[in-house]
């Protein structure tokens, strides 16, 4: 029930929200017992059972008593002075006001209720979106992205659906349950007492059904997530499926689940549909049961009850059970929801673990130097880096080489703090990176990856990406610096062309060339290389070396170089293998060394 209602909690003005909720279900509720009710004068006069004396007209009291006073008075007057005919129309006219009525209220209380289940479910996607973009990149290794995705459509569906439903059942339901079982009460107390004996009968059976729903619910949604999942990797990877005519393996591993999803699925199909006719059966012969009860206390003289009375009795009976059997479903839904609810809260409690600590400092300019001291760093439980100590001094170039898998990534990925060392530190002008605040210090940095991060948008908002109110020219100016703008030129718009997903449109040196334009219009005194030019062809290389050499211009960089070509100017070259530096120095050194360097350098010259 917590969790219900910090789901409703998602809704804007909630208090009021329920009570207009709860104001035109009551009211609607009454005038729909009002409708059933007229039947009664009604069947009244056509079974010709009423006398021709206009009572008093009543003294006011505050019970049910006094409306029906009231409305015998004007009955009985109509009926003595234009006749039994007119009294009929009478009530035929008031049975159509009181469902027009009811029906009016019934449409506020469901706006209400979408209000609030649009709200419910704006309000949570915001929120999970938002919590997710906060995580830290660590976070994303391990959560698969279609389990993500499902939580973000599917329960949040689910959990509308428990929303919409468990409004109607928790708070509609009952109250039609009770007023109805009040007007019952009013009509014959034996005959309610019966009825009250038997419901249960109902009830239990319903329950029992519902209690094996919700296990195979919770799977349901989990393989859904898997699913997701499979389409995802196999539309992202659509080029290497082909390629390695994989095709047989995805649609094997596709099928699984599909299959499993299929078994669970049906396995819910077959308690959900014989919740339906077995209700209808046991409301039948709860029907029944009252029919032979009831008749039997006509037929014996029953003081209380007569033939009239019975039919308005059994009229509002069966409307009980259509509440009832809402009431049930909604129980059903409510526990679906639960259960997608609490896939979307672990999301959203997820606390990052890379956050700013209380007085965290702010970077305002980069001085001096970044320093690695005594850094280690492990993902799992196996190290990847150990003990580093570097120091990239300002304004210089420090470049990171040596066999893939060695951990140069992985160190220039803790420098913007997209993970923290587990031991030792890392310094930014003699303060670890963990005490400043982390959007000053990214501020002064900028990041160009081997594969080139962009987004389904024109190139202007891809190179302006994250920097509100940058002018057209400056963007022209950066892409300029970085090569791109005179290919820029030439695709259909200009700088408004769409790129496609992922920049599919573009060719990787052109992508390449986007990347480093974003980097050079943020103007970040600090740049991380990560193997920008290793995916290119010896031209596209060529542009791109000489815009990222364009770009380095008077800034601190870390360039994470294949090629070591392209290094050889650097201040510093660090050689790192199996996580460890086991070389260091400029060029000139490291050749004359004879070490791992010198066997690279060597293996790559044409
Ligand atoms: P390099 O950049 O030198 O090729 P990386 O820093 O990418 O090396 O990787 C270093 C080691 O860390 C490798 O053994 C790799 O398998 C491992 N590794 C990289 N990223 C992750 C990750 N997200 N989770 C677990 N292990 C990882």
């Amino acid at each position: 029930m917590q969790t219900f209602f910090r789901i409703l909690k998602y809704s804007n003005g909630l208090t009021s929200k329920l009570i207009q909720f709860f104001i035109f279900s009551v009211l609607g509720i009454i005038f729909s017992a009002i409708s059933l009710a007229s039947l009664f004068p009604m069947l009244n006069i056509l079974f010709d059972k009423v006398n021709n004396t206009i009572p008093e007209f009543p003294a006011f009291t505050l019970s049910l008593n006094f409306p029906i006073r009231v409305f015998e008075y004007y009955f009985k007057t109509i009926i003595v002075q234009n006749g039994k005919s007119d009294a009929l129309l009478f009530v035929c006219l008031l049975i159509s006001v009181a469902v027009l009525l009811s029906g009016f209220f019934r449409y506020l209380e469901r706006i209400v209720a979408s209000r609030l289940r649009v709200d419910i479910v704006r309000n949570m996607r915001t929120h999970i979106f938002t919590n997710v973009t906060r995580l830290q990149i660590g976070y994303f290794n391990n959560q698969r992205k279609g389990d993500l995705i499902s939580r973000f459509t599917n329960d949040v569906q689910e959990v509308e659906n428990a929303v919409m439903n468990t409004l109607k059942a928790v708070l509609k339901e009952p109250i039609t349950i009770i007023v109805y079982f009040g007007a019952l009460f009013f009509i014959s107390v034996k005959l309610t007492l019966f009825t009250l004996l038997v419901l249960p009968l109902l009830g239990g059976v319903l329950a029992d059904i519902i209690r094996r729903l919700k296990k195979e619910a919770k799977e349901s949604q989990e393989s859904l997530g898997r699913i997701v999942n499979i389409l995802d990797e196999t539309i992202t990877g659509m080029r290497v499926v082909k390629a390695f005519n994989a095709r047989n393996y995805i649609l094997e591993k596709m099928d699984v689940e599909n299959r499993f999803y299929r078994k669970v699925n049906m396995g819910m199909a077959y308690k959900n549909e014989l919740a339906s006719p077995v209700s209808e059966f046991l409301g039948v012969l709860i029907v029944a049961l009252i029919l032979w009860f009831g008749g039997s206390l006509i037929l014996n003289g029953d003081q209380e009850l007569d033939a009239a009375k019975f039919m308005v009795f059994l009229a509002l009976f069966a409307s009980i059970i259509q509440p009832a059997k809402a009431f049930s479903n909604g129980i059903t839904s409510l526990q679906k929801g639960i259960a997608s609810a609490r896939r979307i809260f672990t999301v959203i409690d997820t606390e990052p673990a890379i956050e700013n600590k209380p007085n965290a400092v702010v970077l305002k300019s980069f001085e001096r130097a970044i320093e690695f001291k005594n850094v280690s760093f492990a993902y799992d439980a196996v190290n990847v880096l150990e003990n580093i100590n570097l120091t990239v001094p300002k304004g210089k170039t420090v470049a990171l080489v040596g066999p893939s898998g060695g951990g140069k990534s992985t160190l220039a990925d803790l420098v913007p703090r997209f993970y923290d060392p587990t031991a030792g530190a890392v310094y930014v002008d003699d303060i670890a990176l963990t005490d400043y605040d982390i959007d000053s210090l990214r501020k002064h940095m900028g990041v160009v990856t081997q594969e080139s991060i962009l987004f389904n948008d024109s190139i202007f908002n891809n190179i302006a990406f994250g920097m509100p109110g940058v002018s057209e020219a400056q963007v022209m100016q950066a892409a300029k610096i970085a090569n791109a703008h005179d290919f820029i030129m030439q695709t259909e718009n200009g700088y408004q062309t769409t790129i496609g997903e992922r920049g599919s449109k573009l060719s990787g040196g052109q992508r390449q060339r986007i990347s480093i334009a974003r980097a050079v219009l943020k103007n970040p005194p600090i740049l991380i290389l990560d193997e920008a030019t290793s995916a290119l062809d010896s031209e596209s290389e060529k542009l791109v070396q000489e815009a990222l050499f364009n770009l380095m211009k008077n800034r601190t960089s870390v360039v994470i170089a294949h090629r070591l070509s392209t290094i050889q100017h650097a201040d510093e070259i660090i050689v790192i293998q199996e996580g460890k530096i086991i070389e260091r120095g400029n060029h000139e050194t490291l050749m004359q060394n004879r070490g791992l360097y010198w066997k690279l350098s060597t293996i790559q010259k044409p």
